[in-house]
């Protein structure tokens, strides 16, 4: 039974048919420590009858998340680290990351800031936070773009959001502007023409990194969502967590990549999940990812292909983690893998 309403309560997951009565417990000592909420959209996507459906693996909350492994950790990406002032991270020269809110539409269960999202996160920035965020980014003649996460950017309101953007658009050298969101597929519904005209206010370019993880998440309301962002003339890329029981076959992840490229959404991002506590049931092994990866090398076209990256813990960025497929010879040349598993030799550059 759909409730039309997001649900946030072990209640309403049972009103929803999502959990069992007897499991009410234990879900609800998971929601005590890690936020609930799926919004109807990701809702009426969730079949029931299957017990490994993956959309619900993402969103209604597990037992598992209550054991926390070693190597777990509540910062696992370092924001913390690299934050100079409240909701800013900066951690490469040309960019920040600006958090102005710690909401989203629904809460991940694998979420990599599971621990400052939520109504007992971090919440959202207040007025003179978030100007003294904007002055460190009006200060810093070396951020050229600047990348709205959180949280979800998205669930402010387009009145908020203008007022950001307008701020921004006073930033000569800040020349673009990065949305990372859920919000075009779990409540495709808000990105009206009042939102998109908040998004383009600032007069820069628009980029918007869309985080989806599985084929069935880019249904019909995702893609008229995506169809006025591109329309508008906003960039849309791809961003997905390789998550096991949710997209860790080549199957899926090459409907999953050509559903983003059909819809103008390039593949740009697809994370090894982070070392956030209570998710180590999502973790694949990274030679499990590049093995998936190389084999969707050679199944999808050039366009489909994402870039494997992992956030290195502890706040040392990312670093692409493809396997590579040339190796160096002794006498100076090279062997090269073809996407069937052929290996190749690519002679030696000549002395100049
Ligand atoms: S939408 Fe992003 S920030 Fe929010 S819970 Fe999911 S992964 Fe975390």
């Amino acid at each position: 039974m759909t409730l039309h309403r997001a649900i946030k309560s072990t209640d309403e997951l049972v009103e929803a048919g999502l959990i069992e009565v007897g499991d009410r417990d234990s879900i609800a000592a998971v929601t005590q420590k890690y936020a609930l909420s799926i919004s109807p959209t990701m809702e009426s996507l969730i079949n029931r009858d299957d017990p490994n459906d993956p959309i619900a693996r993402q969103f209604v909350p597990d037992p598992r998340e209550l054991v926390t492994t070693p190597d777990e950790r509540a910062d696992p990406i370092g924001d913390l680290a690299h934050s100079p002032v409240e909701g800013i991270v900066h951690r490469y020269p040309d960019r920040v990351l600006l958090k102005a809110v710690h909401v989203c539409p629904v809460y991940c269960r694998f979420c990599f800031r599971r621990e400052m999202v939520g109504p007992q996160g971090l919440g959202t920035l207040a007025p003179e936070a978030l100007e003294a965020a904007f002055g460190y980014i009006e200060s810093h003649t070396e951020i050229w773009e600047v990348i709205l996460t959180g949280g979800d950017p998205l669930v402010l309101s387009p009145r908020r959001l203008r007022a950001m953007m307008e701020r921004l658009a006073q930033i000569a050298h800040v020349k673009i502007v990065r949305f990372h969101t859920r919000v075009p597929v779990v409540e495709p519904e808000r990105c009206d023409a009042e939102l998109i005209a908040a998004l383009k206010s600032c007069g820069k370019q628009v980029y918007i990194a869309l985080h989806a993880n599985h084929p069935r998440e880019m249904g019909e309301a995702a893609q008229g969502a995506c169809s006025r962002l591109v329309d508008a003339g906003i960039v849309m890329l791809s961003q997905s967590v390789l998550l096991r029981g949710v997209n860790d076959d080549v199957e899926t992840l090459a409907a999953l990549m050509r559903a983003f490229v059909e819809n103008r959404v390039k593949p740009y991002y697809l994370n090894h999940p982070d070392l956030a506590p209570g998710t180590s049931h999502f973790r694949l092994s990274i030679e499990e990812g590049q093995k998936l990866v190389a084999a969707l090398r050679g199944t999808i076209s050039g366009l489909c292909q994402p870039t494997y990256i992992l956030d290195i813990p502890g706040g040392y960025g990312k670093a692409d983690i493809g396997a590579s497929s040339i190796e160096a010879l002794p006498d100076g040349g090279y062997e090269v893998s073809d996407f069937r598993g052929g290996v190749h030799q690519y002679p030696p550059n000549p002395s100049p």
